[in-house]
């Protein structure tokens, strides 16, 4: 196969040699305008081409290629019009029209790629579980209930009415989401309850945007892997996103979201070790890394609910429309933060072999029955071939920036 960069080169030497050859080959001056405007048409699609990335905007490779085909097409039918002309010019006209079109086809297209994340292992939008709907805050299990801010969920385990420090929060939303969260507590819990612990089931930003302010305002213990602690004690930025896989436009912008660590140090402290959930007892908390290296869900074996975090998530978050529509599927980790594939994989497969009955994740509406399940154990079995980018920044070990 050709990579991108050689056909880039390819189109220059093209553009140059459609000006250049017929004068200096001496051919029919009449031939000399079209060639040259032949020329000159590749190399302006050319330019608005972006070959290295799967990119749209102005033309995407796929677009590319088809004009080169085209244009391949087009210097065949020359060579079989331009009867009048000497052989050798239309054996070199058919020759560059056959050319073309070979290097059209035998170009790597990088969405190709992109496309390996499309819809994953989908389920039925009957799948989504039943929920009981609050003004601000939805129940989806005995003591379970979530708000979803955008484009993440996050978890309020907790009788309602629990009152102060009797529940727990698990997750942070985004920046500027305090509000919200905290109406939704009070709506739950009673006012003024304030939560035993926040609990983190990962530092990215999405997920970490309202945990200082939460944390300072209800003056609550942050629980977290001990791997995740750098991100959460100013220490570490992650590695930034990778914009290459997913192919929409969340994943597109992954470049820009931001990475640097928040700072909850004084109240930062380590999950136990023996899996127990701090504030609520009938909660085990399992490391299931690969998106981020701390990252943990939370397993209530009683009634089999998964709160996965992002090991798993139940829509395709690198689409902003899916996550816009919340179209319900099992779904790899977001593929444009995460770092370790083959740590994800494993995660994927231990919370499959759970056999959960629902499942709420870090992203997407919760999902729950029977064929929720299956789908979670097809993505485990297969997730190198559904899940795992081709070609991702971090597809292969190790990539890590230590930043
Ligand atoms: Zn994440
Ligand atoms: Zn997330």
């Amino acid at each position: 196969m050709i990579p991108p960069r050689l056909h880039a080169a390819l189109d220059a030497l093209s553009a140059a040699a459609l000006v250049a050859a017929p004068r200096i080959l001496r051919w029919n001056r009449r031939l000399h305008a079209p060639l040259a405007a032949a020329g000159a048409g590749v190399a302006a699609y050319s330019l608005l081409t972006r070959y290295d990335r799967p990119s749209t905007a102005p033309l995407s490779m796929s677009e590319h290629l088809a004009l080169d085909a085209l244009q391949g097409a087009g210097f065949c039918a020359a060579a079989a019009m331009l009867k009048h002309e000497p052989p050798e010019v239309r054996g070199l006209l058919a020759g560059y029209g056959l050319f073309s079109i070979a290097v059209a086809l035998l170009t790597d297209r990088p969405e190709r790629s992109q496309r390996r994340v499309g819809r994953q292992v989908p389920v039925g939008a009957d799948a989504i579980a039943r929920i009981e709907r609050g003004s601000r805050i939805r129940e989806v299990a005995p003591e379970l209930a979530y708000r979803r801010l955008g484009i993440v969920n996050v978890a309020f385990l907790g009788p309602r009415g629990a009152g102060d420090r009797n529940w727990i929060l698990v997750d942070a939303g985004l920046t500027g989401t305090a509000r919200p969260i905290a109406a939704a507590a009070t709506e739950r819990f009673g006012s003024g309850a304030r939560p035993a612990a926040i609990v983190m089931t990962h530092g990215h930003f999405d997920h970490v945007g309202a945990l200082e302010e939460l944390a300072e305002r209800w003056d609550a213990p942050v629980f977290a892997h001990p791997l995740e602690h750098p991100y959460l004690d100013g220490s570490r930025a992650y590695p930034p996103g990778d914009p290459s896989v997913g192919g929409g436009a969340m994943a597109a912008l992954a470049g820009l979201y931001p990475t640097a660590p928040v700072d909850v140090r004084p109240r930062l402290r380590s999950l136990p070790d023996d899996g127990t959930v701090p504030g609520a007892p009938d909660w085990r908390w399992l490391h299931t890394p690969g998106h981020a290296l701390g990252h943990i869900s939370l397993w209530r074996a009683r009634d089999r609910t998964l709160l996965a975090g992002d090991a798993v998530v139940t829509t395709r978050q690198e689409s902003a429309y899916a996550v816009a529509t919340q179209a319900p599927e099992i779904h790899g980790p977001p593929a444009y933060f995460t770092t370790e594939w083959d740590q994800a994989r494993d995660s994927a497969r231990r919370l499959a072999e759970l056999a959960p009955d629902l499942i709420l994740s870090g992203h997407g509406a919760p999902l729950a029955g029977p064929r929720v399940c299956d789908a979670l154990h097809r993505l485990a079995r297969d997730f190198d071939n559904v899940a795992r980018p081709r070609g991702s920044r971090y597809a292969s070990p190790p990539t890590r920036s230590e930043a």
